[in-house]
């Protein structure tokens, strides 16, 4: 009669072990090649063409068990099975947003100062600053030239490659740092990246043109700037029309003794982003036409034309119909939106003894006891989120349930201490019913953040079992 949640791992099958440990092995090198919404979005379409997707630009009719993905700038996509029923049925969609915290360059970035070359920043996102110094950083994005030609860029990662690095204070002078407030000891404008420290060689124009007192100042950035042309093709006007940014260069570890945790950068949400791929790939063709959308912007409130609040998804939406049907008109879609069902697809806090006084009574996120579903967001007072329905969550119980899934019914934290959103409420304003779920993560926003290797799996079978049914 009593609800209560297993750990996965205890008695857990041999089959079941290898399952996870391979899955959690593909997720880690996923994670590690693709940094940014960029690549993480040119994996998927490359993952998607792997398993039979093909570009619904190339294709004029859909029918039942065609496989499409369509792309919105590189930094959200939507792939779908087109399914038995039509499509203005609905869909079956899981939706996660492929943008993390991170560092961002500035659209003027390079400068010196006391023969020392650096980069200045603007962070994106909730990051905590003091947690992104004294790091080894990876510069990775692209840089758009005049011509529209565009380079890529991605150094940091690899062992040979040099990293990026933000300093901080020696303890030995920190004693006024120390007083400060956390979220004051480290302010943004000091999130500066050094970059270098060599000058450039004498030469006439530098001997005619610069005072003595600016030589050394002017001519390391000179050097910096030579380099970067060299190395890139980029000119310092280039860095204007450019993505770049800093993010952590640590690969994924397995984290601990017993090969249950892993340890990543960006698990928010590319741990969702992932694993809703990884379901749509690997299910049979369904009664509904089963889609996910992959958004950017989540973490600075969804705006923007690959953020979820951007028409995207109702366009590609409009364009599946039309591509399924001679006789499209407004209502079909309408009708379809209406009639669709989602899962938003995004971390929640895991339960940390260490912060234990967070937590919300009996309604705790643990690590290990399977994805969350988590009926609501937002803070105090579910301020600023939408619910799921009763009706709605009986659903995806009884599918999970069905379907072996591991989960747990959780909030994320104590009632008036905080809280946080999703692109849930941003489906919900079609009218389609919407459900937050997703793993429980340790230290999110952090450079590092920690998963569940179990939950990793679970979460995957969650949105396949939904995806399918
Ligand atoms: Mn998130
Ligand atoms: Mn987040």
């Amino acid at each position: 009669m009593a609800y209560e949640t297993e750990n996965i791992w205890q008695n857990i099958s041999p089959e079941e072990e290898k399952e996870i440990q391979d899955f959690a092995k593909d997720y880690a090198e996923f994670m590690d090649e693709n940094r940014t919404e960029r690549e993480f979005i040119r994996s998927t379409v490359e993952k998607l063409q792997q398993e039979g997707f093909v570009d619904l630009a190339e294709v004029n009719n859909l029918e039942e068990g065609s496989k499409v993905y369509t792309t919105n700038q590189e930094g959200a996509l939507l792939a779908a099975i087109i399914g038995q029923e039509p499509l203005s049925q609905g869909l079956n969609l899981v939706g996660a947003h492929v943008d993390a915290p991170r560092i961002d360059l500035k659209p003027r970035p390079l400068f010196a100062e006391k023969e020392l070359g650096f980069f200045t920043t603007h962070y994106y996102g909730g990051i905590r600053k003091y947690q992104w110094v004294t790091l080894p950083l990876a510069l990775h994005g692209v840089v758009v030239k005049e011509d529209g030609s565009k380079i890529n860029i991605a150094v940091g990662m690899e062992a040979e490659d040099p990293v990026f690095y933000i300093t901080d204070l020696l303890p030995h002078f920190a004693a006024e740092q120390r007083e400060k407030k956390l979220k004051e000891a480290i302010k943004a404008e000091q999130l500066n990246v050094l970059v270098g420290s060599r000058p450039a060689d004498d030469d006439e124009e530098t001997e005619e043109n610069n005072s003595d007192k600016d030589k050394d100042l002017a001519s390391v950035k000179k050097a910096l700037l030579q380099l970067i042309e060299e190395r890139h093709g980029i000119t310092e006007e280039d860095l204007i029309s450019a993505e770049l940014q800093l993010v952590p260069a640590q690969k994924s570890r397995d984290v601990g003794l017993d090969n249950t945790l892993i340890g990543s950068y960006a698990h928010d949400d590319r741990i969702c982003s992932y694993t809703a791929l990884r379901a749509l790939t690997s299910m049979e063709t369904g009664s509904k036409t089963a889609a996910i959308i992959l958004v950017d912007r989540e973490e600075v409130g969804s705006m923007g034309t690959t953020g979820m609040q951007s028409r995207f998804f109702e366009n590609v939406l409009a364009r599946l119909i039309a591509k399924s049907s001679s006789d499209y008109n407004d209502l079909m879609l309408r009708e379809a939106l209406e009639n669709s069902t989602a899962l938003s697809g995004d971390v929640t806090a895991g339960f940390d003894p260490d912060f234990a006084e967070i937590a919300s009574k009996n309604n705790t996120p643990y690590l290990n006891h399977g994805i969350n579903m988590t009926p609501y967001t937002g803070a105090r007072g579910k301020g600023g989120a939408s619910e799921a329905s009763a009706e709605f969550r009986s659903k995806i119980r009884r599918i999970w349930n069905n379907n072996g899934v591991a989960w747990q019914a959780t909030e994320m934290g104590e009632v008036d201490k905080g809280g946080g959103g999703t692109i849930a409420k941003f489906l919900a304003n079609y009218n389609i019913s919407v459900l937050d779920c997703g793993p429980a993560v340790l230290s999110m926003h952090s450079p590092f953040e920690i998963a569940s290797k179990a939950d990793l799996y679970h979460t995957y079978l969650a949105y396949k079992s939904y995806l399918e049914n």
